[in-house]
Formats: C-alpha cells, structure tokens, sequence
C-alpha cells in the first residue's frame, strides 16, 4: 500500500525509522502539505559529475591516488532540492561510466510523493544489483528533500541529540617518517587520528605519529596483515600506543583468523571491507567486535540507520565512516553519528573543491549544522559550476 505525506508524518516517519510527533509538525507545514497533496507535483532527478581534488597524494595498504570521481545528485520537487553525491574511489569497482549508467536509469517521475521513500528506494535499489555509491546518491538527495520538506534535519526527526556527536578522526596516510611527522602536525586539532598502517612500516609509522602528538589513535589495516600471530603481536603492542581499535586488520576470506584475532584482541576490532550492507552485519557477528558504516557501500541513509540499529541491538560497537566525499555525504552520514561510539569523517577535509557547507570540525568534534534535511547548504551557484 502506497504512504501518503501526511500518513507518513502520521506514523512518526516509521517506515524511514523517524520519530516524529504529529504534535511537533507546525500548522503552516501541515497547510503546506495540505496544498501540495491536492496538486500533481513530480521529482525532477538530475546528477553531473565532480572529479575530486585531494589535497595531498592519499596512499593506504592497497594504493595511491590524487583525484576520486564523484557525482552531484539532485531531486527537485515543488521548488525544494535536495542534494546527493556518489564518490566512488577506483579500488570499489564503481566510476564515473558505471553510476552515470545506472543513474540514467532512475525515472522518479513515477512517483507522486517523495515522502513515499520506502517505496523509492526500494525501486532503485531493484534497478540493478551492485551501484552503492550511485544507489547513495538518489537515497541522499530524496533524505535531504524530504528532511526539507518537513523543514527539520534528519538528527531530529530521528530524535537524536546533536550535542552527542564524537570526535571525528583525521586519517594519516602511509609515508615516510619526515611526511607523516608533518601531516600529524598539520592534524593539531583534531582530538582522535586515523593512522593507515599495513605496508610494512607499521611501527615507524605509529612511532612517528607519536613523537609529534599523545591524542588517542585508531589504527586501519585496510586488510594488510596475512598472519593472525603477527596481527595479535601488532594489536597488543599498539594497545599499549594508545590505541583504541583497529579496523579491518587482516583480508576479509581470513574470517576464522579475524574471528580469533578478535578474541583474543585487548582492543575492539572493526570490520570494514568485510561490511557493505544489512546481511554482513549478521555475518560480523561474532568475528568483528564492530562494524564501519559508510553510505557509499551501503547504498545510503536508510540501510544505514538500519544497520547502526541492528549492530546496536547485537551490542556490537558502530563507526561511521567516509570515503573522500565532499560535505554533502560528509553531512548526511553526520546526521547518524550520535548513536556512533566512533566517527571517521574527514573525507570533505582532504579534498579542495567541496562545494556545500555543512557539518563542520570544531575542536575535533563534529558540528551539525540546524538546516533542514541533511543539513547542507550549497555554494551559491553550486549546481551551475559542477
Ligand atoms: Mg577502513
């Protein structure tokens, strides 16, 4: 059965996992609404790619990169636009061609109401199989509408406080000793670091973090280490670093080594790789202590907040993670991080062509920004220069 906006708004946003008191939705959006249910309004979907800039060369376990390929999503309804974005590092198998391909496919003309996001999500899900970051991209755009649509951001229509917000992490890439004593400097405000390890300098690496800065660290293996004895080694030595969990240590086939390593581990370790979408959390139960969320692999918001809520109710420990995104992914994952024991979200950082404003760092810790939807403003002529 279809779900009008008011049934929506009606049963708290329930299919959207929202908590929204009838009571809290203000008489002028409620004539609103009544105004716009009477009129036959259509979702006008357009999207146009935005290479990336990297600030600094970007190394992890597996390779180097200076640009990554992304893609501006767009919904307008009824003069209201919501934003979206698909960022798609090479090493995930999406690009520019694929997202273009299947994004071309997306005909939300179909639809009458955007609150009907269950429904829409469904449909361009069931598209194709694979596409998660080109999938965000639509799921992303239709959240910051309807967030929009009900003029509230979506940390408070799923009744978070914005106050409990972590610290973000700023990763450190693999370099040498020199770069990565600079780049830790350059980090100074951040309160919590990300240090990529897993190329075979390991300890110098840490030990060149260490001797500029004594902020607490986690650590990505980005799946480097092969031996589960060395993996235990490394994590009880890096445990008395000051180190708070380690993520995605071993290759993601290795899951009976990752399951003792866990075990055996004085610090939480987090899958990543391992984790795309809802049925991985099943599967990482058990194996991992926890889990790294990032819409861009889990097709957006809605099986995100899914997934936090089932890891949750597993008492599994949750991250929310980024790839290189500018603030419209960065804002829109930002808006679940206050359920997060952990969030890496320092992708709009790296880069030097962002163009929204939205969830900021302010002294290490992410700021949610009180506009509507996922909490984003673009550059002014944003959608004419991209
Ligand atoms: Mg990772």
């Amino acid at each position: 059965m279809k779900q009008t906006r008011r049934d929506f708004i009606k049963t708290g946003g329930i299919l959207a996992g929202g908590v929204v008191a009838t009571a809290a939705i203000p008489n002028t959006l409620n004539n609103k609404i009544s105004k716009q249910q009477s009129k036959n309004y259509e979702m006008n979907f357009s999207f146009k790619p935005h290479t990336l800039k990297l600030k600094h060369v970007f190394t992890i376990a597996t390779n180097s990169r200076t640009t990554t390929p992304d893609i501006i999503t767009r919904i307008e309804y009824d003069g209201v636009v919501g934003y979206g974005e698909a960022s798609m590092p090479p090493y995930l198998g999406e690009s520019e061609e694929t997202a273009t391909k299947f994004l071309s496919r997306v005909n939300l003309k179909q639809f009458k109401d955007p609150f009907e996001l269950e429904d829409i999500i469904d449909y361009v899900d069931y598209i194709e199989k694979g596409n998660p970051a080109a999938k965000a991209s639509v799921d992303i755009a239709l959240y910051d509408l309807v967030g929009k649509l009900m003029n509230q951001p979506w940390y408070k229509i799923w009744g978070y406080d914005k106050s409990k917000t972590p610290n973000t992490t700023f990763t450190i890439g693999i370099d040498k000793p020199d770069v990565v004593r600079q780049k830790t400097r350059e980090a100074k405000g951040f309160k919590i670091l990300k240090v990529k390890l897993g190329r075979g300098n390991d300890k110098q690496m840490i030990e060149a973090v260490r001797s500029v800065t004594n902020v607490p660290l986690t650590v990505d293996v980005n799946q480097g280490w092969k031996d589960k004895h060395y993996a235990l080694e490394m994590v009880q030595w890096l445990k008395e670093q000051n180190v708070e969990f380690v993520e995605q240590p071993m290759p993601k086939t290795q899951v009976d080594d990752i399951a003792w390593l866990t075990a055996h581990s004085p610090l939480p370790i987090m899958g990543d790789e391992s984790i795309q979408r809802i049925p991985d959390v099943i599967k990482a139960h058990g194996v991992y202590s926890g889990i790294n969320i990032k819409l861009m692999k889990c097709t957006g918001l809605r099986e995100a907040h899914k997934m936090l809520n089932l890891a949750k109710s597993l008492d599994m420990k949750v991250m929310i993670g980024c790839m290189t995104e500018t603030s419209c992914g960065i804002s829109a994952a930002s808006q679940l991080s206050p359920m997060a024991d952990w969030a890496d979200l320092d992708g709009n950082l790296l880069i030097s062509n962002d163009p929204f404003e939205g969830t900021k760092v302010i002294n290490g810790k992410l700021s949610l920004t009180d506009y509507p939807g996922i909490g984003l403003k673009p550059d002014k002529n944003v959608w004419g220069k991209i």
